[in-house]
């Protein structure tokens, strides 16, 4: 169990399990791409630890961007996407795979699909680490996902419970228990 800020969270996905996940990703991705140089655009910051090691397990030529967006505020999604970067340059002909580190309700998607849908790319799609397909109310379908999980909030390897945890090589989720223990 580990405590961040007030809170208390409990280990939840690996470091093995995340680094699987990814190779699984990166080999859908390299088969599907094998036979262009896409570019991979991450969404900081959570998504910074899955770029860099996403970008290791990928074996083909690739280039790589990113875009800043943020909708959480604590441990509940604001519902504000705030675009603090533009879409990148010389995309246009070009097959832009967006790099998520979580999927939750979908806001984050659906504001990337509106900035892309401007640009002349020839291809978007979207790959995810963590997805909570339950939560998920967007109408675009995910084309690469991960791990799957449930709707509770999770901190680590690139996420973070306001800006701490970020560092932390495994995942780890919110203890839920612990809270109610508190409140009794
Ligand atoms: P959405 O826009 O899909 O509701 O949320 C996506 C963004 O919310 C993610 O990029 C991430 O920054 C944040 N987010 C969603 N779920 C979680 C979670 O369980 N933990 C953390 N730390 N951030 C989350």
């Amino acid at each position: 169990m580990i405590k961040l800020h007030d809170k208390y969270f409990k280990p939840f996905i690996s470091e093995g399990e995340i680094m699987a996940a990814i190779k699984k990703i990166a080999d859908q991705v390299a088969v599907d791409y094998k036979k262009e140089t896409p570019i991979f655009v991450g969404v900081l910051n959570g998504a910074f630890m899955f770029v860099s090691d996403f970008l290791k397990a990928y074996p083909y030529p690739c280039e790589v961007s990113f875009v800043r967006l943020s909708s959480y505020q604590g441990l509940t999604s604001t519902g504000i996407v705030e675009t603090l970067l533009d879409v990148p340059e010389n995309i246009e002909g070009r097959s832009v795979i967006i790099l998520e580190d979580i999927i939750d309700t979908g806001r984050t998607v659906k504001k990337l699909i509106d900035l892309f849908s401007n640009t002349k790319v020839k291809e978007f799609k979207v790959a995810t680490l963590f997805y909570k397909s339950e939560v998920y109310n967007g109408e675009y379908d995910i084309d690469y996902f991960g791990i799957k999980i449930e709707d509770k909030f999770i901190v680590g390897y690139g996420l973070d419970y306001n800006e701490l945890g970020r560092n932390l090589r495994a995942v780890y989720q919110l203890n839920q228990k612990h809270m109610i223990n508190l409140v009794l």
